[in-house]
């Protein structure tokens, strides 16, 4: 069924518009000033409803997952062991690492006795889920605060093994380093429904056996 019109009636202001057109550019002018008063400040972020990229910035949240880094320990040794996991758990598969054995004389740069000869990253394919971060034994890869990846070619967008390690020291300079991630608690494995079933039968069992005997003995 079609709705039935209601014909509103407008009153005299609103026939002439010039209340409303009143009202609009008072809102107007209340921006404008607002906005104008505070360009005149002085520092960043004068004007709140305009960042002024690049040269103002949000603060980014300790959480956010940016460009990778490969970290060092305290001693200034690479964590990374070279183990492959990380490329394991990569859904873009997009991570390439290649192990190698610590030469002898270079022991005091690495933290194992293996490490990645190679490690590369595609940031064109990764999507920053960070599931690389969560299943490193070693925490030796973090997702960082870095989110201007783009870039002209191809090959820019390759983040290889000293482009990594330079993340690290860049945000360790700037103090963006993330703390360590808390150890996940191990658990016990849950024992097998069959083992348990059986172990309750053989206990019956014995049970059984030694009720007889019970029995002869009390006749
Ligand atoms: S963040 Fe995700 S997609 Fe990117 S490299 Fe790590 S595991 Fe792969
Ligand atoms: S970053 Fe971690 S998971 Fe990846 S190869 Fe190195 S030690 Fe293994």
């Amino acid at each position: 069924m079609a709705k039935p019109i209601v014909k509103r009636e407008y009153t005299l202001t609103e026939r002439i518009y010039l209340w409303e057109i009143l009202k609009g550019l008072k809102l107007t002018w209340k921006h404008f000033t607002f906005n104008f008063r505070h360009s005149l400040k002085k520092g960043p972020h004068t004007v709140p409803t305009c960042w002024q990229y690049p040269w103002d910035r949000r603060e980014i949240a300790p959480i956010f997952r940016g460009e990778h880094m490969l970290c060092l320990d305290e001693q200034g040794r690479e964590k990374c062991i070279g183990c492959g996991m990380c490329a394991k758990a990569c859904p873009a598969q997009c991570i390439t690492v290649k192990r190698g054995k610590v030469p002898e004389g270079e022991e005091d740069k690495y933290a194992a006795k293996t490490y990645c000869e190679t490690f590369e990253i595609d940031l064109l394919r990764c999507i920053f889920c960070g599931f690389c971060e969560e299943t490193c034994p070693k925490g030796a890869i973090v997702l960082g605060q870095g989110y201007e990846l783009a870039d002209y070619t191809r090959e820019a967008c390759q983040a290889d093994k000293k482009r990594l390690l330079n993340n690290f020291l860049k945000a360790k300079e700037e103090g963006t380093l993330k703390p360590p991630r808390k150890p996940v608690p191990k658990v016990k494995p849950p024992k097998k429904e069959g083992a348990a079933k059986k172990a309750t039968a053989a206990k019956k069992g014995v049970e059984k056996k030694a009720a007889p005997k019970n029995k002869v003995e009390e006749g």
